[in-house]
């Protein structure tokens, strides 16, 4: 079993008080963006991500205490819109096997001026769309590696077929959340011949594919840099049979490189998280399913939030900590990544939220 990376325990002096400026980091960066970690399980067992040898029977997941309640993440999650933060994805582990996941959805679309939006593999959200809309979820984003069945069985090692992914996408879109995000992240030698079907599926339907780099988050996979295919070579194929024109970011900060189609057909998005490092407008915050923050996806270390929240923290404690932790941040690992720092002991993604 691979040891996890364990938070570091905030038994430190209390932060300074927060003075209600707009939040900036060592580098600047504002802090817009909050993912949410509702459950360090998946159902899924990606190769990639949470690989079977590693994430097997004896793998010790959070024990159900240890992991924050909907009403503690809530709390959390009204602090940090009051801290600026605006946009906030629930994640995991797979958000979906955490039971009644739509009370959270509840309580979280309540809070006012936050984008709320979740991520999930799908094999779930057939059955589980109609609430999560209902409660207030108004946006989803569907990883989907491959719409060959065998390869997609074969990435995410359960034996989920591409059709109940298809069925959630649909569910989704049905119950009023279009336009849907389709995530494919994209391994040379696994799926990568099938990155023009994928775009073809989803061309005209209104719902936008991105596709990801493979990146090496976590020290599980055996990441090595000739698995990535470039944004560059994706928006190449794709445009060598469909031309395709840049179309500008949404918001400063946008992680994916939006392209539309020159006919009309609708966009795809690139995330060129390895090539085409973003980390200087990174304004991503994450909270862990046990309530720790960590201020990068390849931290290899986070801190604590639980700990203040359960000893009956008030919020300007719990305020002024989250304020010190992102002035304090500075991280910029995928500017500074090498062969070398790929091999370093990183939080795994399953546990940290992708
Ligand atoms: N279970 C949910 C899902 O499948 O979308 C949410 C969590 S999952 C960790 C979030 C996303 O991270 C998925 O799209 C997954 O494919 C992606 N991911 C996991 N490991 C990755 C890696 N090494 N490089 C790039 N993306 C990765």
């Amino acid at each position: 079993m691979t040891p996890k990376v364990f938070p570091i325990h905030s038994a430190q002096p209390p932060a300074p008080p927060h003075d209600g400026r707009p939040l900036a980091d060592t580098l600047g960066r504002g802090l817009r963006d909050l993912r949410i970690s509702v459950t360090d399980r998946c159902n899924f067992r990606c190769v990639y991500c949470m690989p079977r040898e590693t994430f097997d029977r004896d793998f010790k997941f959070l024990p159900h205490d240890e992991i924050l309640r909907f009403e503690e993440i809530a709390r959390l999650a009204r602090m940090f819109a009051g801290l600026g933060v605006k946009k906030v994805r629930i994640t995991g582990g797979e958000p979906l096997v955490r039971r009644e996941l739509h009370r959270l959805v509840a309580m979280l679309a309540e809070i006012p001026g936050l984008d709320l939006t979740l991520t999930t593999n799908g094999s779930l959200l057939a059955k589980q769309a109609a609430a999560l809309a209902r409660a207030g979820l108004k946006r989803v984003t569907v990883s989907l590696d491959s719409l060959d069945d065998a390869t997609f069985r074969a990435i995410n090692d359960a034996d989920y077929p591409v059709a109940r992914v298809l069925e959630g996408v649909e569910a989704a879109a049905a119950a009023g959340m279009a336009p849907i995000k389709i995530n494919m992240v994209v391994k040379r030698g696994v799926n990568d011949a099938h990155v023009l079907a994928m775009a073809e599926r989803w061309r005209g339907s209104g719902h936008i594919v991105r596709f990801i780099e493979y990146m090496d988050v976590g020290s599980t996979n055996g990441w090595r840099m000739d698995d990535v295919v470039p944004s560059a070579e994706i928006v190449r194929a794709i445009g060598a049979r469909h031309p395709l024109e840049p179309v500008d970011p949404n918001y400063a900060g946008e992680v994916a490189e939006r392209w539309r189609y020159r006919d009309g057909a609708g966009e795809i998005g690139v995330i060129s998280s390895v090539t085409q490092a973003f980390c200087a407008s990174c304004n991503r915050l994450r909270l862990s399913a046990e309530g720790s923050l960590y201020t990068c996806l390849f931290a290899e270390h986070g801190h604590d939030l639980k700990w203040l929240l359960r000893r009956g923290g008030s919020d300007e404690e719990i305020v002024n900590e989250i304020a010190a932790v992102w002035r304090a941040r500075g991280d910029r690992y995928s500017e500074i990544r090498t062969a070398e720092t790929a091999k370093a002991r990183k939080i795994e993604m399953s546990y940290i939220g992708g």
